[in-house]
């Protein structure tokens, strides 16, 4: 298990699904951490399940420089320091590409790629102030999809942006690859969380809502494991690539998708 003592991570999307279970890894292995989303009662979730580590609730809307800016200013104020950035917050809009306006691309654009761009830019120079005063090196993980990688069912727009996501992390990690400030990305597949439960149910081919039931039992059966994937599988990944274990992995893609882009 990776050791997070004295360290400081920084979660967008914690509360809920993988953001949460991100935190609660992180947390587990020593770190403090920090909370953002945009959702008060979703934090204050999370933070009760930290357990006995210091938290800080950050109301973050991760579109808005504003809240990135006072979010850092919080962070040095409370902690002095910023070890870890998880860049999580996303949102998924499925919808046949024929009938998706183009706004449906946009806002899936500010929410998961202009986010991760600004978080990695306003989070980087406590990063680099963190590393002058001693630490051996500072760690972002950006949250892709694997289907930034492989197509899936009405995911267009979803996919544009997350391959986005992954050429980002790749070109950042390359720049920084010198400063101690390691970029990877992580592309989970299917997960049970909250993600597009705000949406349109998916229609079959007769255009009849899909169940839930139905399109959950669908997903778990394209996955070769048989079942889909829970948020705890995913946080453990998270929280290697974040200690001083993963020292070496800068620039690199970690796939949890039990199986499914295996074949
Ligand atoms: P989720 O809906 O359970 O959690 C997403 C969290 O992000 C929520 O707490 C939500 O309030 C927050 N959020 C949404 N918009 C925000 C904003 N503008 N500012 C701040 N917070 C905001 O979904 P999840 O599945 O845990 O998704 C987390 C990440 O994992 C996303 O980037 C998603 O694309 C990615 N992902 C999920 C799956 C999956 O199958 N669940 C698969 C691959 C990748």
């Amino acid at each position: 298990m990776s050791n997070l003592d004295g360290k400081i991570a920084w979660v967008t999307g914690a509360g809920s699904g993988i953001g949460r279970a991100t935190a609660i890894a992180l947390a587990k292995q020593g770190a403090s951490v920090v909370l953002g989303d945009i959702n008060p009662a979703g934090i204050e979730e999370t933070a009760g399940l930290c357990g006995d580590v210091n938290t800080l609730s950050l109301m973050q809307d991760v579109t808005s420089e504003e809240t990135w800016a006072h979010g850092t200013d919080r962070i040095e104020t409370r902690f002095g320091r910023l070890d870890i950035l998880v860049n999580n917050a996303g949102i998924m809009i499925a919808q046949p590409f024929e009938e998706a306006p183009v706004d449906i691309l946009r806002r899936q654009q500010r929410i998961n790629v202009e986010s991760v761009y600004i978080g990695m830019q306003t989070a980087l120079p406590l990063m680099r102030r963190t590393i002058a005063a001693g630490a051996k090196g500072a760690s972002i993980i950006n949250i892709a999809s694997i289907y930034g990688m492989v197509a899936g069912a009405q995911f267009s727009a979803y996919s544009a942006t997350k391959d986005a996501v992954r050429a980002l992390s790749r070109a950042v990690a390359y720049e920084l690859a010198k400063t101690g400030i390691r970029v990877n990305c992580v592309l989970p597949g299917p997960v049970q969380t909250n993600l597009g439960a705000d949406w349109e149910p998916p229609r079959d081919a007769a255009g009849a809502p899909i169940s839930p039931e139905v399109a959950l039992a669908a997903w778990a059966a394209m996955i070769p494991m048989g079942r889909l994937g829970e948020a705890q599988d995913i946080a453990p990944l998270v929280a290697f690539l974040a200690s001083d274990a993963a020292a070496f992995i800068t620039g690199a893609e970690f796939v949890a998708d039990g199986g499914y882009t295996a074949s």
